[in-house]
């Protein structure tokens, strides 16, 4: 008998009969012989919506209360799941992330799983019954509930099947797996039979929300067999996996568009060592993540200094760097968060060049103008103004011929 988590997404539960749906899928895996343990989300815009009535009351929330909000959220799918179950005639059983003891550190809204006690869970199997947890949650040192951070029960999934060791973990979702690019932005995606863990974990950094990158990255760590599936169609979805690309493998496996991006640029700064640390310094302190750095060539003894923050700090992020610039005594200080982040993925590029110039040359062909780029091994992104994401997202997954399988087939 084989172990599998399985783990349903908001919308793949976002109602009575979805939930029933959800049960009949659970059973069917139960009746091929699997052991099951399932993690869910909140029904679909359950979060948000408790996410609004708090901010109605205060803009900025204390993020431990946040925290026993949002995690309510899932508490709501487990009791219904498990009712569906035990209606259906399958003995279930929900667990709050606290009940089977996921323990995480205390960084609330974005806590990381440090620890999980299988013990209850194997128990709760033994007596032959399918265990329901609740996604996204855990709970802290001093019994302080946590949550993971947005789609965040994915990792809980992955997590579990690790502590578990069970044989697949399983993430069914409202697509039918990971595609060359987001379907709804590109509608002649190509779904992939397979990608590496490296990949998918770029692409999920990259904004790839298909999965939560915490969740890659356990995968990875672990070994976990995991495959993205569809909630509502049959299929073999698309499996993540350690093995190296075969031969036919693409120079470029995604494209990946990523909207929460903001860019600030302190203009006209005295060229002296020192700058970059007087002017990240502060953010830092502020625990604002930076994400790509560009500093100009000097001229006349002045330079400029651009970086990118995620959307959600730019207005801390802009007061902070206007006051450093003035005691620095900088020109200017501009922003602009109307900027999305365009990548190319892919692991084929290592041995190839002129991927780069060839993705310049098609956004040049668009007129889409680059604001910054920045590369890896085996990705490029650049920063755009935000009205040509899709634009940029289309033009590139063709110009790779990303709709066609690679070898032509
Ligand atoms: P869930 O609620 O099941 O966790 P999410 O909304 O978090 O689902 O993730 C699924 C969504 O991810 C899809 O509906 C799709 O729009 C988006 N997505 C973005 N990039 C990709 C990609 N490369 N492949 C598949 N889906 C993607
Ligand atoms: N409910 C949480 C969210 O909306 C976690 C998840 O869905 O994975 O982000
Ligand atoms: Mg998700």
């Amino acid at each position: 008998m084989s172990l599998i988590v399985q783990k349903y997404g908001g919308t793949s539960v976002g109602n009575a009969e979805r939930i029933g749906n959800v049960a009949d899928k659970v059973i069917a895996a139960r009746k091929q012989g699997h052991d099951v343990v399932v993690v869910v989300s909140a029904m679909s815009g359950e979060t948000d919506r408790l996410l609004k009535l708090a901010r109605e009351l205060d803009p900025r929330p204390s993020e431990r209360e946040l925290d026993v909000l949002l995690a309510t959220g899932e508490q709501v799918t487990i009791a219904l799941l498990s009712i569906a179950l035990e209606k259906r005639g399958c003995a279930a059983r929900s667990y709050t992330g606290a009940q089977v003891c996921i323990r995480t550190d205390s960084a609330h809204t974005k806590a990381r799983i440090m620890d999980i006690d299988a013990e209850r869970i194997f128990a709760s199997l033994s007596a032959g019954r399918v265990v329901v947890v609740a996604g996204f949650q855990g709970v802290d040192e001093q019994g302080n509930i946590t949550t993971l951070g947005r789609g965040g029960s994915d990792t809980t999934a992955v997590a579990l099947a690790a502590a578990l060791k069970a044989d697949e973990c399983q993430i069914y979702t409202d697509v039918d797996g990971v595609y060359t690019t987001d379907p709804r932005i590109e509608p002649k995606a190509r779904r992939l039979d397979r990608i590496t863990f490296e990949e998918m974990l770029e692409m999920a950094s990259l904004g790839a929300k298909v999965l939560q990158i915490r969740s890659v990255e356990f995968a990875g760590k672990y070994n976990v067999p995991l495959r993205v599936l569809s909630s509502f169609e049959q299929g073999p979805g698309t499996l993540i996996t350690s093995e190296e690309p075969n031969m036919e493998q693409a120079l470029i496996s995604g494209v990946t568009a990523n909207r929460d991006e903001a860019k600030l640029t302190v203009a006209g700064v005295p060229d002296q060592p020192g700058v970059a640390h007087r002017i990240l310094g502060p953010i830092a302190e502020a625990n604002i993540e930076v994400d790509m750095i560009v500093q100009n060539v000097g001229e006349h003894g002045l330079t400029d200094f651009t970086f990118t923050v995620h959307r959600n700090d730019y207005d801390k992020a802009l007061d902070i760097v206007k006051r450093a610039a003035k005691d620095m005594g900088a020109r200017e200080v501009q922003g602009d968060n109307r900027i999305v982040k365009v990548s190319i993925v892919g692991v084929g590029m290592r041995s190839h060049a002129g991927i780069a110039s060839q993705m310049f040359q098609t956004l040049a062909a668009e007129g889409i103008n680059i604001r910054m780029i920045s590369t890896s091994e085996i990705k490029i992104s650049v920063v755009v103004d935000e009205k040509y994401l899709e634009l940029a997202v289309r033009a590139l997954h063709s110009a790779f011929k990303l709709e066609q399988t690679p070898g032509g087939k």
